[in-house]
Formats: structure tokens, C-alpha cells, sequence
């Protein structure tokens, strides 16, 4: 088995590749590791796919995929983890805003400290400040939502994996911020950070614009809510629903009562919608039902979903 496999995500970074891969060349020739690099071609309309190829022919090590549009760095990722062979699997972004001389440190840290996943801390950043502020919010919610304490940077782009770790988790849509977590969830919980240098990108412009934020907010949300009540929808939905309908239907019951008494005793109670109540018990009602029926929608989908028996089997014997 090989010792390491680089996984490069890569959209439009024709410039940096040559470079690169001299770079991580130097360092892994240097420690004496045998390993491999993918690059993920995520549809560049530049000639990255031609450099690649020409690193490719003059180095057995380099490999590539290429995707005949651009899909996302998730994919991209996606594709690459199915391809890695390597023991200890470790992705970069291809700007050069990673450095390739962090390899052995965090390769070091999985194979001798045991860690299923290290995350890289860009602690000093090279990037605008509009990224950073924003970033530091997003990493302080990450942090509560995901329960795992100890990270700074989500969605720092240098990561270093456990083989089986890569084999078992499934980045999809933009969920590459989120990765630990995803590793969390599948039952990976020895979670590290290395402070890594961070430097400006050197060629070419970051393909993320501000977006980035509001999806990443949402993104988030949907795997905590996946997370903590994927399973078993209806216990969310049926108990908030099942709640409502309640209150909704003792506030009904007030305001028939309050009628009633009314009436028994002489007096005019007018109508029953001059009474606040009613409309509490109304909504009430019906905000109930429709959770109700979330909830058990929810639980026949994910009935029929493919995933409804996997589970994370780490041995049998
Ligand atoms: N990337 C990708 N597909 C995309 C967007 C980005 O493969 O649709 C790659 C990009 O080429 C780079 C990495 O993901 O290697 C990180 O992107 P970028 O440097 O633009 O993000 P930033 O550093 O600004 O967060
Ligand atoms: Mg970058």
C-alpha cells in the first residue's frame, strides 16, 4: 500500500500545477514516502486538464480525473477519495495557498498519534478581510452545531485522513466545509487540528464569492437537523405537531366552555371570534396536523431510502 495519496481538488489553476507538483515531489522524495497525487479536474475551462496530462506522462505517480463540467470542489473530492489508495489521505486546494511541507507533520499525526482525521488551522490568513470575519462566525457555529470543540477551521482545504475515512464518509453537494463533521458522524471521533502556514494565492482568483456564506449557514442546518433527526423524523415533527394540537385543542375547549357557562347563566358571550383564544386554538390546530403530517411523510421517506440499514460496521469476526 502506498504511504500517502495527495488529493487536489482543481478548477481553472492551470498556473499553479507545475509547481505544485514539483513542490509536493521535493517534500515526498525528500521523507522517503511512496505515494500518488490526483488531481480532480472540476471542469476547468483553462488547460489544466492539458498540464495534468503532461505531468501525468512524464511522472507515474500523478494521476487525474476530469469532469466533463464543473460540479463543485465536493465532487471533485468525492471522486478523488474513491480513487486514493494510499494509507494516510491528504487534500490541498491547488493554489499553493497549502504548503506541501506540512505533509509529514500531519501524516506523522494519523499514523503515530492515531487521529482519524487532522484538520489544517490556517491561524494567520492571507485573505481579505471579508472572508475572514465572516469565516470566524461561520467556525463558531460549526463548532456548537457539530459538537466537535476543538476545531478552528472547518473548512480549511489541507486535511489529512485515515484510509477507512475517506472510504466511508460521502461529500456531496457543498458539504466539503463540513467534512469532520461528516467524519463525526460516521463514527470518527478522534479529530485533530495542526496550525498550518497559510499563504495569498499566488495565481488566479478564489472561485468562491460571498454566497459561499449563505449556503454554507444552510448546509449546516440541513446536517444538523440530518444528524440529530434524519432517522426518525417523527419523533420531531410528531411531538412538536402532537403539542400543538393540543394547546390548540384545550384553547377550543375554553373558549366552548366560556360560551356555554355563559349562556347557562343569562349573560350574552357574543360571538366566539371576538375571543382571542379561538384564534390560538385554530392555528393551533392546524399547525399541528401539517407537523404531524412533515413528521410522517418524513418517516415513510426515509423508510424507502437506501440508506435506512447503513450503518457504520467497524469489525466482525
Ligand atoms: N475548486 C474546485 N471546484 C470549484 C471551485 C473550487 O475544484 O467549483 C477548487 C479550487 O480550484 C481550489 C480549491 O477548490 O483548488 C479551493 O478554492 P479557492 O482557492 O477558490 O477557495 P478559497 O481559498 O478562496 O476558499
Ligand atoms: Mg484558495
Amino acid at each position: 500500500m502506498l504511504d500517502i495519496s495527495v488529493v487536489i481538488p482543481l478548477y481553472n489553476e492551470e498556473e499553479s500545477l507545475p509547481e505544485l507538483h514539483a513542490w509536493i515531489k521535493r517534500v515526498m522524495e525528500a521523507n522517503g514516502f511512496s505515494y500518488e497525487v490526483i488531481f480532480c479536474n472540476d471542469g476547468s475551462r483553462d488547460h489544466s486538464w492539458e498540464v495534468i496530462e503532461d505531468l501525468a506522462s512524464k511522472n507515474p505517480e500523478v494521476h487525474g480525473i476530469k469532469f466533463r463540467r464543473n460540479y463543485g470542489k465536493s465532487p471533485a473530492l468525492y471522486h478523488g477519495f474513491e480513487m486514493a489508495q494510499g494509507d494516510v489521505v491528504i487534500t490541498m486546494d491547488a493554489d499553493l495557498q497549502d504548503s506541501p511541507d506540512e505533509i509529514p507533520e500531519l501524516y506523522r499525526m494519523i499514523k503515530e498519534d492515531g487521529y482519524d482525521l487532522v484538520s489544517g488551522y490556517k491561524q494567520k490568513r492571507y485573505d481579505p478581510l471579508s472572508k475572514t470575519i465572516p469565516t470566524k462566525l461561520f467556525n463558531a457555529t460549526a463548532r456548537k452545531v457539530s459538537g466537535i470543540k476543538n476545531l478552528h477551521d472547518f473548512n480549511c482545504g489541507l486535511k489529512a485522513y485515515k484510509h477507512e475515512v475517506v472510504k466511508n464518509i460521502e461529500v456531496y453537494g457543498e458539504m466539503h466545509r463540513y467534512i469532520p463533521f461528516l467524519a463525526k458522524n460516521a463514527g470518527f471521533s478522534k479529530i485533530g487540528e495542526k496550525v498550518v502556514h497559510h499563504q495569498a494565492r499566488k495565481y488566479g482568483k478564489t472561485k468562491f464569492g460571498l454566497n459561499r456564506f449563505v449556503n454554507g449557514y444552510l448546509d449546516l442546518l440541513s446536517l444538523w437537523f440530518l444528524s440529530a433527526f434524519g432517522a426518525q423524523p417523527m419523533h420531531v415533527f410528531g411531538f412538536v405537531g402532537t403539542l400543538m394540537f393540543f394547546i390548540g385543542f384545550i384553547a377550543a375547549i375554553v373558549v366552548g366552555a366560556w360560551k356555554l357557562i355563559s349562556l347557562a347563566n343569562g349573560a350574552n358571550p357574543g360571538l366566539v371570534t371576538d375571543s382571542p383564544y379561538f384564534y390560538i386554538s385554530l392555528t393551533m390546530m392546524i399547525l399541528g396536523t401539517q407537523l404531524f403530517v412533515a413528521g410522517f411523510l418524513g418517516d415513510m421517506i426515509s423508510r424507502n431510502s437506501q440508506e435506512r440499514n447503513t450503518y457504520q460496521v467497524e469489525k466482525t469476526i
